[in-house]
């Protein structure tokens, strides 16, 4: 394994680089090789990180807003000089493609150049209230923050969850996914070397269901943040729960974008294909259903499968369009839905390159074609590059089609005509909802999550600032 340079099987405590009692493999994706060593983490390491967190907890409250904020802009600024290692080490460890990997590490950035330059912006109110009285609010920090970070986009997660919570004066206990906590590391040592005081980020890598769990039950805990699958952030809240502290769920979606008989196609086809094929699919805002108006279907099936023949499949490091899945587990899982295509037309599929290893985890992109929104794999969060074609007569069939899963994450409108858009923009269920594009280029600055089975909270822009702090209310009676 290139590019390191600190100790990948080690646990940051309270600023000190820790032994692991027990490791896991670290294996790369793209050949199925071990390339190193990852800490198993404990309970035990949970305690001691959560213990390095409370004491570092006041001081860093304390910090002048100002101060957090420049140590975050530093942070940005170190990771932007660090992008290609990033990208690197982020390409080896999760299969990510090398140029997306490198603009996962570019987003991580301006997370910190965004937090950096909101940590002093946040303001509470004056309240008009009685006669004698004056009444305002402090937005204050939680206090001891958990957050747990899945395996495919840990860098852009681990920015909008730490940014956010750092810039609001919070400490953190960061569980990174065992598949994917590489960046984890390399981010927390850049911290240090920012200026960030020891023990106001920790890292424990480790299994979700030993050191992952014993964070979102710990006691010392105030909120947790959580990004994955919804039966993992279901038993999250409940840990939590227990404790009663606040719950930020990122999970997964099934999103819809509905191309109207009006739209600009030449415009739409990129965002189409790319929404459903990036990071081999593995995305919780990915759109893997492509509802088109009855009209234009045939046209737009034809395209897309023009784009789909283009796709090339292969290893990371080779920067194709689509890498391998993050592991055999999830290359099994995604090939038990294809196994169950029934009743579905595949209409095109990506290419594998020549020279990638039977022992990587591919899945060439499959685009198909259906008409019955119910199917398992128009309902199922698949996670893999795999997206269905679904026809729809009229704005009301569209919108019904649109809003009938369990999920509500992302849901994006191709149509010309204004009103149409608004009225859209309204009838979908969905945290996000995008109007001649998908995903707006990232958008660190937009308050993003999701209603239903994708969860709720709110994580990236200003809205992640207030679900990291808390509301006092200030009222004096002076006469
Ligand atoms: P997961 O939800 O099990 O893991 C996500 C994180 O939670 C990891 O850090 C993991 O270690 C941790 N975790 C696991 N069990 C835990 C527990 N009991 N208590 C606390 N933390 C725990 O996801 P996965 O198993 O890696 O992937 C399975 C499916 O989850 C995927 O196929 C996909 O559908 C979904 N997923 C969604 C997202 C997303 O961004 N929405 C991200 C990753 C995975």
């Amino acid at each position: 394994m290139t590019d390191l340079w600190f100790d990948p099987a080690k646990i940051l405590i309270g600023g000190t680089w820790r032994e692991a009692r027990e490791t896991l493999p670290l294996e790369n994706p793209s050949d199925g090789s071990v390339i190193g060593a990852i800490a198993r983490g404990t309970a035990a390491d949970i305690d001691a990180a959560v213990a390095a967190a409370e004491t570092s907890r006041s001081g860093w409250a304390r910090t002048p807003a100002a101060d957090r904020g420049r140590i975050l802009s530093r942070l940005g600024r170190m990771v932007l000089e660090h992008v290609d290692t990033l990208a690197r080490i982020e390409a080896q460890d999760v299969g990510k493609p090398l140029t997306q990997a490198r603009a996962d590490a570019v987003a991580l950035a301006r997370y910190c150049e965004f937090y950096g330059g909101a940590a002093d912006k946040v303001h509470g109110e004056t309240i008009p209230y009685l006669d004698g009285y004056t009444v305002y609010t402090l937005r204050e920090p939680h206090g001891v923050t958990g957050h747990i970070v899945p395996w495919n986009y840990p860098m852009q997660i681990i920015g909008r969850s730490v940014g956010a919570a750092l810039a609001m004066g919070n400490t953190c206990v960061l569980k990174p996914a065992e598949d994917a906590c590489l960046t984890a590391l390399a981010f927390a040592d850049l911290a240090a070397q920012a200026g960030l005081p020891d023990g106001v980020l920790n890292v424990v890598p480790g299994l979700g269901a030993e050191a992952g769990a014993a964070l979102a039950g710990h006691p010392g805990i105030q909120h947790v943040s959580f990004t994955g699958s919804v039966a993992t952030g279901a038993a999250v809240q409940q840990a939590a729960g227990a404790n009663v502290v606040p719950v930020t769920l990122e999970l997964g979606g099934k999103s819809p974008q509905v191309v109207f008989a009006d739209a600009d196609l030449d415009a739409a086809l990129p965002f189409l294909v790319n929404a459903g094929i990036q990071n081999a699919g593995q995305t919780c805002s990915a759109s893997s259903r492509i509802l088109v108006e009855e009209s234009r279907i045939d046209e737009v099936t034809t395209r897309m499968a023009e784009a789909y023949a283009a796709l090339t499949v292969g290893p990371a490091m080779d920067d194709p369009r689509v890498g391998p899945l993050i592991s055999a587990r999830q290359k099994e899982r995604v090939e038990g839905f294809l196994a169950q295509d029934t009743g579905l037309d595949l209409v095109a599929q990506g290419t594998m390159v020549a020279n990638a290893p039977d022992t990587g985890h591919y899945v060439t992109p499959r685009l198909y074609a259906g008409t019955d929104p119910s199917h398992p794999l128009a309902q199922q969060e698949i996670f893999g590059p795999v997206q269905v074609i679904l026809p729809f007569r009229d704005e009301a069939e569209a919108t019904a089609i649109a809003n009938g899963t369990d999920y509500g994450l992302v849901a994006s409108v191709w149509t010309r005509d204004g009103a149409r858009q608004m009225r859209m923009a309204r009838a979908l269920r969905s945290g996000q909802v995008f109007i001649n594009n998908y995903g707006a280029g990232g958008g660190v600055e937009l308050p993003f999550g999701g209603i239903g089975k994708s969860g709720h909270g709110r994580e990236k822009g200003f809205e992640a600032l207030y679900g990291f702090s808390t509301l006092k209310t200030v009222a004096a009676l002076h006469g």
